[in-house]
């Protein structure tokens, strides 16, 4: 079932000329390993997989996004989908799955709601969970609260490729003000990621990157962490810890200029919300 690579390049130089000619959205395929690819919708990224005995698909992302998505993979292979994994069930990664059609096994973190955009699971897990469907093995695991209640990692063997939603990006900085998030908690998220095994990091936003970034991820947090903490402590303003806290160290990395003063308010929020500041 697996075409030469060629064939595939063919493909996606097709579907560029789609996006040209009859979308505004910008839908990208990639190859990460020999059998898992990235899909981008935009600024946001899924991962489907190829086992040999039917396709495992993840975030739908929306219902155009994933027709589009499902149409390609059927270009790609003659497997069916037979998994589809949510990462969590946020409406900009999770909405849409009907467009992926009905597949027979639909997973979810148990937190995650009744359905998701009208999508029900066939299996819920609390913790971890594992599975296996022709030479590849999943292994999913909850991150706990802090982005959202209901969102795991992926991780793909034997490709060793580890899909993380939200929780930490590869070089790229932290959505805004970490919204309705306690940060403490996000940051033990990004810990768990940290804790797993896998050699390349897909998010579902910014660069396929390595597992070491999820470790400069954490870093960045601390970093932030400390800087507005000690801020506080002495009695600095908010809007002057949006100054004065540049970050340099990550002035390349995505939305480093959108998101960093948001991300000094955010965390002055959380600090300020857990009492660490006297
Ligand atoms: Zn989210």
């Amino acid at each position: 079932m697996k075409k030469p690579v060629l064939l595939m390049l063919a493909t996606m130089v097709a579907v560029a000329g789609n996006v040209v000619l009859a979308q505004e959205v910008k839908r990208e395929i990639t190859r990460v390993t020999f059998d898992t690819y990235r899909f981008q919708n935009q600024y946001h990224m899924n991962i489907f997989v190829i086992t040999g005995d039917g396709v495992v698909v993840t975030d739908p992302i929306n219902a155009e996004a994933a027709a589009w998505l499902k149409k390609e993979i059927a270009s790609i292979t003659d497997e069916p989908i037979k998994y589809l994994i949510y990462s969590h069930s946020h409406g900009d990664h999770a909405s849409g799955g009907t467009g992926y059609g009905d597949v027979p096994n639909v997973i979810m973190q148990q937190n995650a709601p009744e359905d998701i955009d009208l999508v029900e699971a066939t299996e819920r897990f609390s913790e971890q969970m594992t599975f296996s469907l022709g030479s590849k093995t999943f292994e999913l695991t909850y991150l706990g609260p802090g982005h959202g209640n209901d969102l795991i990692a992926v991780v793909v063997r034997p490709d060793e490729v580890g899909f993380v939603v939200d929780a930490v990006s590869s070089k790229r900085l932290f959505y805004r003000d970490f919204p309705g998030a306690n940060v403490d908690q996000w940051i033990a998220q990004v810990k768990k990621v940290e804790s797993l095994d896998f050699d390349i990091l897909v998010g579902g936003h910014g660069p396929v990157g390595v597992k070491r970034d999820v470790a400069q991820g954490l870093a960045y947090l601390e970093e932030l962490r400390a800087a507005v903490l000690a801020g506080l402590k002495a009695g600095k303003s908010v809007d002057d810890l949006k100054r004065e806290i540049k970050m340099e160290k990550y002035q390349d990395w995505e939305a480093y200029d959108s998101w960093r003063a948001l991300n000094v308010q955010g965390m002055a929020r959380h600090l300020t919300e857990i009492g660490a500041v006297q």
